[in-house]
């Protein structure tokens, strides 16, 4: 049963501003015609602003955590400034998004901020945020192939996470996936994942800018179609996470969000989501963004300190943040166009502030993969310099599940990574199954 037209609409819209063609959302396209630049999906705000903020709280409220299909997902509670043309039985969804903002009350009050709050993203059916934009990108394909546009498989190049996301999608919609990763560079966890799915996943002999360029090449067949987040349907589901972290704060803007940073293309759905709630009325501020990168993969941060008047890709070193070794991030513009606009910072972590900050967390409670890690770091560093300032709100976006990272988390408390802070790493007692050596470790 199709439902009627929308009343709303979108399109792509080449980002630079001197040429702003637009396109439909159903060709197959990811940059301009005329000028190679990215696209954004834009939305007729006109219509949409015909409707209330109050109308648009209340409306989102409503669904939120919804068992009502297709409002058990997060992103799909808010369809019309997500994908508003897209047909009910083309959604293909796994419940994602409507993820906890867990409150780190206690290591806020030790730190001295006003609240401490960590997106809890990995949450997630594939264990990571590319959930949130990947069911938006698989719906749109669906749609496209029952409209008959001839699309014989999906493909993405990956550092894991949009690998295992875009196998499971693919899969429950019964679409082909074609994937490709850097041998040897992503945990056994991310690499089992599109295996097991069904896709077929190629191991290149080389880095994750490497796979970039050999998907772009294979992509050129219209037939395949890209997956990657340089395809700005992606932006549109990740975008919602600012929508939603919002509304878990009562409508509230917090004073910084804190992402890590690889290929970019999140940073700037993150920006999109809050400069979409603030023209339609939502909110009346933005927050202030800090962007964490680990120190071996991390051009943005030198462009940063020439205030982004200059940028260079670099060939990055390998990190245990693998879902952000990334030397030349294909969204670069969009992210340095948003970091101006939010009074951006960038930060790096090194592997030992990384890791450190990572278990520092999970003494806390929480369970942090490798990237959340970063974030972490830099929110560390940054509370420490003063640019976060005491009694500041600050929401950490975490982007994995620890779960995928289990090597991490051994080597950590197994003192195996180098340079890190002996004090938190937990090692397992062995003893003997009697209760007098029982009893002599307890009183030691
Ligand atoms: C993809 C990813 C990121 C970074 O997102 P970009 O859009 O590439 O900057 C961070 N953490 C994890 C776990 C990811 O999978
Ligand atoms: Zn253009």
């Amino acid at each position: 049963m199709s439902q009627a037209k929308s009343e709303f609409e979108a399109y792509f819209r080449c980002t630079d501003q001197s040429c702003g063609k637009t396109y439909s959302l159903n060709e197959v396209i990811y940059t301009c015609e005329n000028d190679g630049e990215l696209l954004t999906v834009e939305h007729d705000l006109e219509r949409l602003k015909k409707y209330s903020p109050q109308y648009w709280k209340d409306l989102f409220e409503a669904r939120f955590r919804s068992q009502k299909f297709p409002y058990s997902s997060g992103v799909w509670g808010k369809r019309e400034w997500v994908l508003p043309e897209i047909e009910d039985e083309n959604i293909v969804t796994s419940g994602e998004g409507g993820t906890h903002l867990y409150s780190a009350d206690r290591w806020a009050r030790d730190l001295g901020l006003g609240g401490l709050y960590v997106k809890q993203c990995g949450i997630s059916h594939t264990g990571s945020f590319k959930d949130l934009g990947m069911t938006v990108l698989v719906s749109q394909v669906k749609q496209m192939i029952a409209k008959g546009v001839p699309i014989r498989a999906v493909a993405c190049a990956s550092t894991g996470d949009t690998s295992a996301a875009l196998a499971s999608y693919a899969a429950k919609a019964g679409i082909p996936a074609l994937i490709f990763l850097p041998a040897n560079k992503v945990s056994t966890a991310q690499l089992i994942q599109p295996v097991a799915n069904g896709a077929k996943v190629l191991a290149l002999e080389t880095d994750f800018d490497g796979c970039m360029q050999i998907v772009k090449e294979v992509t050129k067949e219209k037939s395949i179609y890209l997956a990657n987040s340089m395809n700005s349907l992606r932006i549109e589901g990740q975008k919602t996470i600012s929508v939603e972290i919002t509304q878990q704060l009562g409508w509230e803007v917090p004073d910084w969000i804190v992402i890590p940073g690889g290929n970019l293309g999140n940073v700037s759905a993150l920006g999109m989501g809050f400069e979409m709630m603030k023209d339609l009325g939502l909110i009346d501020r933005l927050p202030r963004i800090l962007l964490a990168q680990a120190a071996n993969a991390s051009p943005l941060y030198s462009s940063y300190k020439t205030g982004f008047s200059e940028f260079n890709p670099v060939v990055a070193k390998k990190t245990l943040a693998s879902a952000i070794q990334i030397g030349d991030p294909v969204s670069v513009k969009k992210a340095i166009r948003v970091l101006k606009k939010f009074d951006g910072v960038v930060e790096i972590a090194t592997e030992e502030e990384l890791s450190d900050a990572a278990a520092k967390g999970d003494r806390y409670g929480l369970y942090n993969d490798p990237h959340t890690g970063v974030a972490l770091a830099a929110m560390l560093k940054c509370k420490e310099q003063g640019t976060i300032g005491k009694g500041q709100k600050v929401v950490v976006i975490s982007t994995a599940n620890g779960l995928k990272f289990t090597e991490f988390k051994v080597n950590y408390h197994e003192g195996k990574i180098m340079g890190t802070n002996t004090e938190l790493a937990n090692r397992i007692i062995p003893c003997k199954a009697d209760i007098d050596s029982v009893l002599s470790i307890l009183k030691s």
